[in-house]
């Protein structure tokens, strides 16, 4: 397969056209960004790494009946996946207070919330992806009434799935966003990525609250050590999906 027209490019990753218009080709980057873009830098290896995660956290929600844009992993930076278009909806799913729900409500930082929370935000960088209500969402068009229902019951599937899998890599997966996307039959796919990049994950083996975090916050934070957390998470994730393999 010949890689065609760059279609995209976003912050972490470029989208390319293939010669099947059903499939496109994900390009994972180094590039890390934060605070709507307004900080941005490297992180060495991380799009190695967040393609090899992703790929295997798509395939075990795929193994589990969700249904992903996820066709196969092409290279170590490349992944091939369905065509779709993204809904502009931001879907979080929280399992503990922490980032945006702490600094609006005056939750503390790792309260346990007492059942997952799942919330809708605006994909829309110059509005700085407000949070949305049920009324706002039908006022925008951006999804039906029905195709919320599906992306609740989806998003809380996966928050099972995620957090089983997590717990048994020694991680508490805290909080994570997704994105959906609509194939050419209008079939609700799971697209972009799951990663440190868009999870908070803490490690369980980790006390200090500093130490403990494996995501992204370490780079929004200047934690430091943000590449040796990525592929920490790396190493435990594609352990643990050898593990199932083999069990
Ligand atoms: N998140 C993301 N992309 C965004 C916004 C949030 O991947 O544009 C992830 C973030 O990494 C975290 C979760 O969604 O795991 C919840 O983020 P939050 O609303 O707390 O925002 P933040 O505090 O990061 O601004």
């Amino acid at each position: 397969m010949t890689t065609a027209e760059k279609l995209y490019e976003g912050k972490a990753k470029i989208i390319y056209a293939t010669d099947n218009e059903q499939i496109y080709l994900t390009y994972y980057k180094d590039d890390a960004t934060a605070f709507n873009a307004k900080k941005k830098g490297t992180i060495v290896d991380k799009g190695i790494v967040n393609c090899a995660i992703a790929s295997a956290l798509l395939q075990l929600l795929e193994s589990k009946g969700i249904p992903t844009h996820f066709i196969e992993k092409k290279s170590q930076r490349e992944m091939l996946v369905k065509a779709v278009k993204i809904i502009p909806l931001e879907v979080v799913v929280r399992n503990i207070a922490a980032g945006s729900l702490c600094r609006e409500t005056g939750l503390s930082e790792g309260e346990k919330l007492p059942s997952p929370l799942v919330e809708f935000y605006l994909k829309n960088d110059d509005l700085n992806d407000p949070l949305l209500t049920p009324d706002r969402i039908s006022l925008l068009n951006v999804a039906t009434e029905e195709q919320i229902k599906e992306l609740q019951t989806l998003a809380r599937k996966i928050n099972e799935y995620l957090r089983e899998f997590f717990q048994n890599c020694d991680i508490i997966l805290v909080d994570f966003k997704l994105e959906f996307g609509l194939d050419k039959e209008g079939t609700i796919l799971l697209a972009d990525e799951i990663s440190p990049d868009t999870c908070r994950l803490w490690d369980i083996l980790e006390q200090d609250k500093q130490k403990r975090v494996m995501d992204k916050d370490r780079f929004r934070k200047d934690l430091g050590e943000v590449e040796s957390a990525y592929q920490k998470v790396q190493q435990r994730v594609l352990a643990q999906t050898e593990k199932l393999k083999n069990s």
